[in-house]
């Protein structure tokens, strides 16, 4: 493998922090821990983690998504992206508690997907999604006056990507919407114009206007940006009533560092490399790029890479540097110039999953998320309305 690009970096809390440090505050980050952390020094650490969970046995089922850190996907039970991790947790009612290694909106998703006496715990409150967080209830909720006012509302129906918080999935679902993932994004636009002349694609602009673009054969010009901070979206209503998609101006504070640039860049020093994105990543980046597609998309594609083969990745680091780590007979390297963790996800760390588990091995049950129950109902048909798709 070559590392063209610092693959074996560990995030720090300095790094974290500075990309971290636009968090809106009216999000979930910033929670301090309830209780006391161990060290981070601790050298005991890892036998403590693998005795409280010995000591759980199977009253708990440990999630961990792609992009989470080595040292805590080595106690999952189950890895993978959001949606089948929480079609994990729901798989396996007898788990009284699921430790979602992830982010908020994760553990939202598992516990509406899960039964009432599950328990869904995340690790560090902290751990918000920067993306999640760009879309508001109120700020929807506003949106949807704008385009009734416009008179467009009734034309509408809202698509979200499975990375936003519970209520929007579940003004989607109020709204007669589904929700997507970056997998299925195609196939829910595509049911989504069979019911309604136009969509609101909430919260990423940018796996939105690809879908649209790249995937649907739309042009640019059929989309429209809703920017929340801005009068009436910052849109005419000639331009609401022209445009197909309305995209709300969100997006990955990881995925969206990557430019046109870095992909330039790297075909020039490696030539012949296949370069390889995730659909969150800017419209430019994957129209330039050879393949795209989701988490799963990304880790399948370079299992069946020959070897030899010369791969770029555009998605987060420690997922990157996992895949590369299995497959030394290919050459791996990172699209972007800069380190690109997921600074909210790296919140979750081993001490606060010892934390975690050594709790909930005492009796005491901390940091579960809870899902209000008509928030829960709304959100939950959306996610039936995505699990039927075509
Ligand atoms: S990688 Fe991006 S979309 Fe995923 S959790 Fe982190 S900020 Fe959110």
């Amino acid at each position: 493998m070559t590392t063209a690009q610092p693959l074996d970096v560990q995030p720090t809390p300095l790094a974290l922090l500075l990309l971290g440090r636009e968090a809106d505050p009216k999000s979930e980050r910033g929670v301090e821990c309830p209780g006391d952390l161990p060290s981070p020094s601790d050298p005991d650490l890892v036998e403590r983690a693998r005795a409280a969970k010995e000591k759980l046995g199977d009253k708990v089922f440990v999630l961990g998504h792609h992009y989470q850190r080595d040292e805590v996907i080595q106690f999952a039970d189950v890895t993978g992206d959001s949606f089948k991790l929480a079609r994990d947790a729901a798989a396996k009612p007898e788990a009284e508690y699921i430790v979602f290694c992830g982010v908020h909106f994760m553990a939202e998703s598992a516990d509406i997907l899960t039964t009432d006496d599950q328990k869904v715990v995340l690790p560090d409150l902290a751990a918000g999604c920067s993306m999640a967080d760009m879309a508001t209830a109120e700020q929807v909720a506003e949106c949807w006056d704008v385009l009734t006012e416009a008179g467009v509302a009734e034309q509408v129906v809202p698509v979200s990507y499975m990375n936003s918080s519970a209520d929007i999935k579940a003004f989607t679902g109020k709204h007669g919407g589904t929700i997507c993932t970056s997998s299925n994004a195609k196939r829910a636009l595509d049911w989504a114009f069979e019911q309604g002349e136009k969509v609101l694609f909430l919260p990423d602009q940018h796996l939105g206007r690809n879908t649209a673009v790249r995937d649907m054969g739309m042009s640019l010009d059929d989309c429209v940006l809703y920017n929340p901070h801005k009068p009436n979206g910052g849109l005419t209503v000639e331009e609401l009533r022209n445009a197909k998609m309305i995209l709300w101006r969100g997006h990955c504070s990881v995925h969206g560092r990557f430019s046109l640039d870095s992909v330039n860049d790297v075909r020039e020093r490696i030539p012949g490399v296949n370069v390889l994105v995730h659909p969150e990543c800017k419209h430019e980046v994957v129209a330039a790029a050879d393949y795209v597609g989701s988490t799963e998309y990304i880790i399948n594609t370079l299992d069946a890479a020959p070897a030899g083969s010369k791969w770029a990745i555009g998605t987060e680091l420690n997922l990157v540097r996992r895949v590369a780590n299995a497959h030394p007979d290919k050459e791996i390297v990172f699209l972007d110039k800069t380190v690109c963790f997921c600074s909210t996800m790296n919140r979750i760390d081993l001490p606060h999953l010892v934390w975690t588990l050594e709790s909930l091995a005492e009796g005491n049950l901390v940091n579960q998320i809870q899902v209000d129950k008509e928030t829960e109902s709304f959100a939950k048909l959306a996610l039936e309305r995505m699990l039927a798709l075509p």
